[in-house]
């Protein structure tokens, strides 16, 4: 187990005369066993930051240390590091023991009877001692994936990189393998980078989250730390589901003023956005409150459009105006489709931004 730091990493990449910069001078510092999650969209670079700690990328500018050594010149077969893809890449004609003891074999001087031991303990481990002499095609998705994870484990490398590990996996297997991966590096306390798109899997797996968007870093903190306090309204609207509901307003001394409704703001929230100008207020569908009667501080009314009942909670979907808002609210209520209601967004849940920067305001 060893610290992992990115310094000012970069990529760009070169073709038909266009430079895409993939990975934009990202900083960041993984404690010794910690399991950091690198999350964004389609395309924003975490693959090719994971490529590049691995050594199958090489970098444009930066360094990649662990420990106190810089691996950025190292092969990749030279950098103490095992890799879990989503593909698993399985030797297909090898069967669960030969997959899992491969590594072992290429890289420690232990005999035949040792390895063994060492495979059957980490088989052990991953619940898949039955399946030594199975090959990959006679095995499920979910224990294919334990193999690659077997075959990262038994290495003991300094660091582990996963990326999309749970991806091809159905939702059920996804959630439990979510819940038994998390363990399993708690257990074995590698240093662990994950890359997801998934924000779930982000929010419930990660000690902290890393949020990349178009190849540079938008925040780095533990998973309460995104949501409750995000950096700016791209992180706002990425972590937490359903998304963050944002709506522009324009800023009037301590008031917000929507074509729908005002909005009245105290204390902290109106120095941050006095006279501001165009901000965009941000709340999250948990936080709103559909109340029964308009005796509430900053009433807005809405109409309902459509109900998600999912048991404990329902998904209501308002119009205010021509506004689309999403709330969660308690699964025992009921709504009609068409139905005026009153809202209530309590001034403390209230997340504003600049309109134009998204930066956070309060
Ligand atoms: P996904 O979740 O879709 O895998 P990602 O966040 O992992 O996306 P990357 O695969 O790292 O994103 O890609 C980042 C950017 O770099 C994208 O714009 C991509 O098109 C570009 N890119 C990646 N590899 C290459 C390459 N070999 N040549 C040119 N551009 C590339």
């Amino acid at each position: 187990m060893s610290q992992l730091e990115l310094r000012n990493l970069r990529k760009e990449f070169t073709g038909g005369g266009d430079n895409i910069v993939a990975v934009d001078d990202v900083d960041l510092t993984l404690h010794d066993g910690e399991f950091l999650v690198l999350v964004g969209p389609s395309g924003c670079g975490k693959s090719t930051t994971l490529r590049m700690i691995a050594g199958l990328e090489t970098v444009t500018n930066g360094d990649v240390i662990i420990g106190d050594e810089s691996v950025t010149d190292l092969e990749p077969r030279e950098r103490d590091i095992a890799m879990v893809f989503q593909n698993y890449a399985l030797y297909p004609h090898m069967t669960t023991r030969e997959n899992i003891g491969f590594g072992l074999k290429m890289t420690t001087d232990l005999d035949a009877d040792e390895r063994n031991q060492r495979v059957e303990d980490v088989a052990t481990s991953l619940g898949i001692e039955e399946l030594l002499d199975d090959y990959p095609k006679e095995l499920s998705g979910g224990q294919q994936q334990r193999v690659a994870l077997g075959r990262a484990i038994i290495r003991d490398p300094e660091v582990f990189l996963m990326d999309e590990p749970l991806s091809n996996l159905d939702a059920k297997l996804r959630t439990q393998m979510r819940t038994e991966l998390k363990a399993l590096q708690d257990d074995l306390n590698v240093t662990t980078v994950y890359v997801t798109h998934d924000q779930t899997e982000a929010m419930t797996m990660g000690d902290r989250i890393a949020i990349l968007n178009h190849g540079e870093l938008q925040q780095v903190g533990t998973p309460l730390e995104c949501y409750h306090q995000p950096a700016n309204k791209f992180v706002a609207g990425f972590i937490g589901a359903p998304s963050m509901n944002f709506i522009n307003v324009e800023s009037e001394g301590d008031r917000l003023v929507h074509k729908e409704f005002t909005y009245d703001v105290t204390g902290e929230t109106a120095e941050a956005i006095a006279d501001h100008g165009r901000v965009s207020m941000g709340i999250r569908p948990e936080d709103i409150r559909v109340v029964d009667e308009s005796a509430v501080e900053n009433p807005i009314t809405a109409d309902v459009h459509l109900v998600e009942p999912l048991g404990d909670v329902s998904h209501v979907t308002l119009n205010v105006g021509a506004k689309r808002l999403t709330a969660a609210v308690p699964g025992g209520k009921t709504f009609e489709r068409g139905e005026e209601v009153t809202l209530q967004f309590p001034e403390e849940n209230l997340h504003l931004f600049d309109a134009a920067s998204g930066e956070t305001l309060k």
